[in-house]
């Protein structure tokens, strides 16, 4: 019988493990895709000794010789980012660390890389998935945004497309007719549109301490808080300003630091440890980085729309550390480099294992 091409071979924890114990834990390398959040990696990972792998196209490894303290150790040219050569990673002792592209280029893909990767794979299926996502938040008790039948669109509400990355694409619409002309027969979701002020908490949740903020078998630490720049929305004042025509858009262009009201920490911290404990109970646990992206309405009531379930792009803004991880170490620490030192201090204690898969 043919082998049906569509059917990918999840690769199971115990083959990675198997992999692992393979390893010279003395000579681990951290690899990654050349993009998105690699230069934060590669620079983190350099801080904390570790050598590092920078998957990367002829082209692009230009940009990053240019940053010479961002740059990886070694670099693997290929042809076409979606095509991650695990074996030759697995031959390097390198642990892939995912990041938003690596999981856009890879697709389906990703569930069967013959490599270590950081946290748990699995987060990163339910993460992809709206509709697992929704669950995921629910599980956590985090308040969410109604999500409503096109036939019954009685609000303004956000349109999504399926899998659009960084709001391309989405529209506002106060009614189903409004709707059907833009999205007649598309794959969408349609969001209740959220009110009041974008804050999206950066977190690393570590199963091998628990000094600090409990949660899970571990601790939960709070590395920083990003907002967004979103064209054309963020300018919209602008464009008012200038009387023209105007049509909002959310196509994420950047990102910018924010410290939030000291108060409001206790709920980002909650939140954090109930999607982390949820996470245990769902799929087996979110070992490393996650973000959730949340809005804060005029009454302090914070409601999540999503979750990424590993580095996020928020986090570039501080590679020398955050107005948070001044309290936390007393060094500069950036997300890439608390992965880099989570890896080093998992591989002393030999769990490796508790944070990768
Ligand atoms: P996402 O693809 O879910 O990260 O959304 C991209 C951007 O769209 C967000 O950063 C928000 O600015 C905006 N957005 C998404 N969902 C909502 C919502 N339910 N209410 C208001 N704005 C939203």
């Amino acid at each position: 019988m043919r082998k049906n091409p569509l059917i990918l071979m999840k690769i199971s924890r115990e083959k990675i493990g198997e992999l692992l114990s393979s390893y010279d834990k003395k000579k681990l390398k951290i690899a990654t895709l050349c993009s998105h959040t690699a230069l934060q990696i590669f620079h983190g990972a350099r801080a904390e000794g570790i050598k590092t792998i920078g998957i990367t196209t002829e082209s692009r490894k230009k940009v990053y010789e240019a940053f010479p303290l961002g740059a990886p150790d070694e670099f693997i040219v290929v042809d076409d980012l979606r095509n991650i050569p695990s074996e030759e990673l697995a031959d390097e002792n390198a642990i892939l660390v995912p990041h938003g592209s690596l999981v856009e280029y890879s697709g389906d893909k990703l569930s069967e890389l013959k490599v270590p990767m950081l946290g748990n794979r699995q987060s990163l299926e339910w993460e992809k998935d709206r509709v697992k996502m929704f669950e995921w938040m629910t599980a956590a008790g985090l308040q969410v945004p109604a999500t409503i039948d096109p036939d019954k669109i009685d609000r303004p509400c956000v349109v999504k497309l399926a899998g659009a990355k960084g709001g391309r694409g989405y529209r506002v619409v106060n009614s189903p007719d409004e709707f059907y002309e833009h999205f007649e027969g598309m794959n969408v979701t349609v969001q209740e549109y959220l009110i009041g002020v974008r804050v999206y908490p950066h977190y690393f949740y570590s199963p091998l301490s628990k000094e600090g903020y409990r949660a899970s078998e571990g601790k939960l630490e709070l590395i920083g808080v990003d907002r967004r720049f979103e064209s054309n929305i963020d300018e919209a004042y602008r464009t008012e300003k200038a009387g023209l025509a105007f049509t909002p858009s959310f196509t994420v262009v950047g990102n910018e630091l924010l410290v939030v009201r000291e108060s409001l920490l206790e709920d980002i911290f909650r939140m954090g440890k109930n999607v982390t404990e949820a996470a245990d109970r769902l799929f087996g646990g979110i070992p490393g980085p996650f973000c959730l992206e949340t809005i804060v309405d005029e009454n302090l009531q914070f409601f999540a729309f999503e979750i990424s379930a590993r580095i996020v792009a928020g986090t570039n803004i501080y590679p020398h550390g955050s107005p948070y991880t001044a309290y936390l170490y007393d060094e500069p620490m950036s997300m890439g480099r608390r992965i880099a030192r989570e890896i080093k201090l998992a591989a002393k204690a030999n769990k490796l294992q508790k944070i990768i898969y």
